[in-house]
């Protein structure tokens, strides 16, 4: 198993960066749209009814399942169409303004995609890709920041910039299938890390990435739409997983209409750590997030829903604490998933020391529950995380833009997802 060296992380491809606020794009691209974006684009070039019906499914066969970048090579699309279609629209993709590859095979890439108006600066996301043997785990922004400020989260500091369009959430997982090679008659990179079983290479989605994919409802379910339907990118809803910090209201809701797993972001068992560590909880605290999980429709031993807890020392990581997670969770089909802190500049926690964590990890194991970082490669993942905390004051000193960029910890975190 390849170990994790993002510290190593070097830049293979690092296109010249313009930071000059560009023209927003004349031409839409319909890369990234749902059913109804592509036929109301088709209506307006003049195709309706029947013959929409049936060109919208052509055209999600090029662009989903072929990932086709001109009108041109779409062969069975007569030729006329073909024109019109190009006169009206592209296939841009966002611009992939770097990409980042680690030793251990885990990419990202920064994105940029426009401001809501002309003039604006263009907003930057970042998309991380993390590949295992048997498969390859994506995981995507919802948001531009986040309006929530959990106190241990990065992105929490960020004042919410936009919500990300349904489109600019699946172009995602377009331009990291491009840049895998990941569609027919394509291959992977010189010395890409992709999973071998010969199936596709992102074969997993989560969103784990920046923003509350709940705040941003309509186009995380929209995105869902396309990135589920048998004609569209043909992800099975259990290889997709939508993490919350727990938005009570709307969990039910995106379950009945998507049936995609669940995460919740818990970090705490009681409610005045958990107010401070997610201060969503003030508004929705545990028992209500339970009630919730419970009644989550997708919720049965075959799908559990996995409780993400972060490990901050001295903070939630007390062997009381583990003993309350379990009991807490009992009825529950759950999975625990113990993520090691991240620290970052100005961050107030530290990560817990590895012995604690497997100290929690066991009771956690003993209750009956898989604990992820058990694994061979859970344990990878905390021996970077000792050994970045142990770089820390270093790093602090020489005040440091970060000690694990967002992506990477993006990736930190969906790493613990995939074992
Ligand atoms: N907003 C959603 C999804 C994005 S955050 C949510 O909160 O669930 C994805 C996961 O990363 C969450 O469980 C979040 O609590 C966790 N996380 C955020 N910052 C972290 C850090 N510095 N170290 C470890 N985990 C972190
Ligand atoms: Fe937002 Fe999730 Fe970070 Fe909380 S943990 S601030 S909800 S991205």
């Amino acid at each position: 198993m390849p170990t994790l060296d993002l510290a190593n992380a070097k830049p293979v491809v690092v296109p010249p960066a313009t930071t000059e606020p560009r023209a927003l794009p004349a031409k839409p691209s319909l890369v990234g749209q749902g059913r109804d974006e592509l036929k109301a684009a088709l209506a307006s070039i003049g195709i309706e009814g029947r013959e929409a019906r049936m060109r919208v499914s052509q055209l999600w066969g090029w662009i989903y399942q072929r990932g086709a970048r001109t009108f041109e090579e779409m062969s069975n699309v007569s030729k006329h169409l073909r024109q019109a279609l190009a006169e009206a629209y592209t296939l841009d993709r966002p611009e992939v303004v770097a990409e980042q590859v680690s030793q251990d095979g885990t990419r990202k890439w920064l994105m940029r995609i426009p401001p809501s108006m002309a003039g604006e600066k263009w907003h930057e996301i970042e998309t991380v890709y993390i590949p295992t043997r048997d498969r390859g785990t994506l995981c995507i922004s919802s948001q531009v920041g986040c309006t929530l400020t959990c106190s241990f989260c990065h992105t929490g500091t960020q004042k919410l910039v936009r919500n990300l369009t349904a489109a600019e959430i699946v172009a995602q997982v377009i331009v990291a299938r491009d840049h895998l090679g990941d569609w027919p008659g394509q291959v992977p990179p010189e010395g890409a890390f992709v999973p071998t079983d010969g199936g596709r290479f992102v074969t997993n989605i989560v969103f784990m990435g920046m923003g509350e994919p709940l705040y941003n409802v309509e186009n995380v379910t929209g995105a869902l739409m396309t990135l589920l339907d048998p004609d569209g990118l043909q992800f099975s809803k259990r290889r997709v997983t939508l993490s919350t910090s727990g938005v009570v209201p709307e969990i039910g809701r995106v379950g009945a209409e998507t049936g995609v797993a669940l995460a919740i972001s818990l970090h705490a068992v009681r409610d005045d750590l958990r107010d401070e560590l997610v201060p969503l909880n003030r508004k929705y605290p545990i028992a209500e997030l339970l009630e919730a999980c419970r009644a989550y429709p997708a919720a049965s031993n075959a799908r559990r829903i996995t409780f993400e807890y972060v490990m901050l020392k001295g903070v939630n990581d007390s062997i009381d604490d583990a003993r309350r997670l379990v009991r807490l969770l009992k009825g529950i089909p759950a999975k625990i998933n113990l993520i090691p802190f991240n620290p970052w500049p100005g961050s107030r926690y530290e990560c817990s020391d590895w012995e604690q964590i497997e100290r929690f990890s066991e009771v956690v194991f003993e209750a009956g529950y898989s604990s992820p970082v058990r694994t061979p490669r859970g344990r990878d993942i905390l021996a970077a995380c000792g050994q970045l905390k142990s770089e820390t004051e270093r790093l602090r000193a020489k005040d440091k833009a970060a000690l694990m960029s967002k992506a990477e910890q993006d990736a930190f975190r969906a790493m613990s997802m995939v074992d």
